[in-house]
């Protein structure tokens, strides 16, 4: 059986002041998005920013696109003014990425999205975000916890008969927790899946089409606990 292609979403970022091309504008992804794809049986390979015909011929190439964490999503593609607590948004990486969302969809191509992928999903469906985590609650847990980065920061309640329910089979799922922004008003067809005690989103499905799922936690930083998410994803990618 060959391998199901999995494209990734790159973010751009100027080089660190150590590399020997500083003023260099990279492309790049987190290895650990790419070991669990690969520990899943998946081939995973970054896209670049391109043409929408040349995004539209790349993704005809993949079994499945996975849109990773990333900066903020510049608030202006979904119509808000930028709040002060906002972080840096690349406007030409949430274009991209918004592209090889609506282009995966319109191929049929299952997605996973991971923190910021999962807010961009969102996004792309019309849907709203906080800007920051202390604008959704006034007594909020604490999301960015960068301290426990690969382990359990909080529980979030897993919502029946969704993907995640079917696959973790509980209600009260532990993870970690690396986001200062959240999904507020989810999109057109997006079904909240889990959500933590503050009240903020955790998961997203969507409830047409092929197969897609954002989750707000990092998977790929958790150990094996998660690799089932990325095997539910590539068995959809199989398919
Ligand atoms: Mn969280």
């Amino acid at each position: 059986m060959s391998k199901p292609v999995i494209g990734l979403g790159g973010v751009l970022e100027k080089a660190p002041p150590t590399s020997a091309f500083p003023t260099f504008r990279r492309l790049f992804t987190n290895e650990g998005y790419l070991a669990k794809l690969q520990k899943a049986g998946a081939l995973p390979i970054l896209l670049p920013i391109a043409s929408q015909a040349d995004l539209e011929c790349m993704v005809g190439l993949c079994d499945g696109i996975l849109l990773p964490g990333g900066p903020d999503i510049d608030p202006s593609f979904y119509n808000q003014e930028r709040h002060e607590l906002c972080g840096p948004s690349d406007p030409d990486v949430d274009r991209y990425q918004i592209q090889l969302f609506h282009i995966a969809r319109k191929l049929n191509k299952p997605i996973l999205g991971i923190c910021r992928g999962a807010q961009l999903i969102n996004v792309a469906q019309g849907g709203t975000l906080f800007q920051d985590y202390r604008l959704q609650s006034v007594n909020p847990i604490i999301h960015p916890d960068y301290q426990r980065w690969d382990c359990v920061s909080h529980q979030v309640e897993v919502v029946p008969n969704s993907i995640l329910s079917e696959l973790f089979m509980t209600d009260s799922l532990g993870v970690n927790s690396l986001h200062h922004q959240s999904i507020a008003k989810p999109g057109t067809d997006c079904k909240v899946t889990a959500f933590s005690s503050d009240g903020s989103i955790e998961a997203i499905e969507l409830s047409s089409g092929a197969w897609c799922t954002g989750v707000q936690w990092h998977p790929e930083a958790m150990g094996s606990e998660m690799d089932c998410l990325f095997e539910v994803f590539i068995n959809e990618a199989l398919a």
